[in-house]
């Protein structure tokens, strides 16, 4: 069964009313767990929780040390193009904004990998609005051996692919990708998903499976906060990746936490989510799932970022551009959204070392495996 069969079978109501019924003894008992299930995810991300935070904080701590010591993974999106043909109304790169659009020939991308090298990462995310026939399998599979010389571990973040497409990137040394699918909840996916293929609810659905049919190394999920009700997202998400790790238990997953930021033409948050509605966030996953990694990136403000980093965050962006050769010419407002946390990453890697994390810049290598 298709994770997409699957869904059809939940009841999104009855879901959410049962989110917002749990007690303080399902919280409790959730808390107690030795192993969770996705009923415990329910309560911890319920509203009963919010009263647990500083237990739950506690235990996220330990569960992240324990499977991952004080390692915290550094990566860097370089995007690579922000033409889109599809209209999503929160994000800067809608074909309908009047926006330069822009696609890093060679010689930009060459220019590109050289200034994010000399910072030190090893790790790369390329990212880029969703267009196939400028930029599509094509195109991806031209600059992957470009950027594969340069970056052991290389992940995309574009639209999604056939299976035969995403194994033809792994054979060109694709090792993660990330498909969000940014709400679970069909009338408000509709809402903001106006134009193009995005519309296509259950195609980004059933990606994961695509990929992790591919043999992809790691896939990562994930909601943007802010379109919807951000607990019922989070247990949707939750119940996503448990289908995808009972069926492909060969693949590592990440999740990213992304609210919705200012941009380009972009819509305001219709349920915002708190800086300690975050951290419940955060917390309920790293308890749900010790194995899970949990990507933070520069969308949320400097102190929050340093205190969200203990408790569950297993991978973190810094000094991100968000728009295509924006490390070689910053600010030419050709940018996805803004940013919050503007420090270097050597800044960021400072700050670590002084909460005593260790900032990993390199942690895979194709051939040890
Ligand atoms: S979110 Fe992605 S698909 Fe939607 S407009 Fe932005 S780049 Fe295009």
């Amino acid at each position: 069964m298709s994770f997409s069969d699957y869904f059809k079978q939940l009841d999104l109501d009855k879901l959410s009313m049962q989110l917002y019924s749990c007690t303080a003894n399902d919280v409790e008992r959730a808390l107690a767990a030795p192993q969770r299930d996705i009923d415990h995810l329910m309560a911890l991300l319920s509203p009963a929780a919010s009263a647990y935070l500083e237990q739950m904080a506690q235990q996220a701590y330990q569960i992240t040390r324990q499977r991952f010591g004080a390692n915290i993974g550094m990566y860097l999106p370089l995007y690579l193009s922000n033409l889109c043909a599809n209209e999503c109304d929160y994000c800067g790169f809608s074909m309908s904004n009047k926006l330069k659009r822009k696609t890093l020939s060679d010689d930009e991308l060459i220019a590109e990998i050289s200034i994010i090298k000399q910072r030190g990462f090893d790790s790369i995310l390329l990212v880029s609005g969703e267009h196939e026939t400028k930029v599509g399998i094509d195109y991806f599979s031209h600059v992957l051996p470009i950027v594969k010389q340069h970056f052991s571990y290389v992940a995309i973040e574009v639209q999604p692919l056939k299976t035969e497409e995403y194994q033809a990137l792994v054979a060109l040394g694709l090792d993660a990708v990330m498909v969000y699918q940014e709400t679970y909840q069909p009338i408000t996916y509709a809402k903001h998903h106006t134009r193009g293929k995005k519309q296509d609810f259950v195609y980004r659905l059933t990606t994961p499976e695509r990929v992790a049919s591919a043999g992809v190394d790691k896939i990562g999920l994930g909601v943007l906060l802010g379109l919807d009700d951000w607990r019922l997202d989070a247990l949707l998400m939750g119940y996503h990746l448990s289908y995808l790790e009972r069926r492909f238990w060969r693949s590592r997953y990440s999740i990213s936490l992304p609210r919705l930021r200012p941009c380009t033409g972009g819509v305001t948050p219709k349920v915002e989510l708190t800086d300690k509605g975050l951290v419940q966030m955060i917390c309920a996953f790293r308890l749900f799932n010790a194995q899970l990694e949990i990507s933070l990136s520069t969308r949320e403000e400097p102190s929050f970022r340093n205190n969200l980093l203990p408790l569950g965050v297993t991978n973190i962006s810094a000094g991100s551009s968000t728009e295509p050769g924006g490390y070689q010419n910053p600010n030419t407002q050709l940018d996805q959204f803004e940013i919050s946390d503007e420090r270097s990453a050597s800044e960021m890697a400072n700050t670590m070392r002084t909460i005593g994390l260790n900032p990993v810049w390199k942690d895979w290598e194709k051939a040890w495996c």
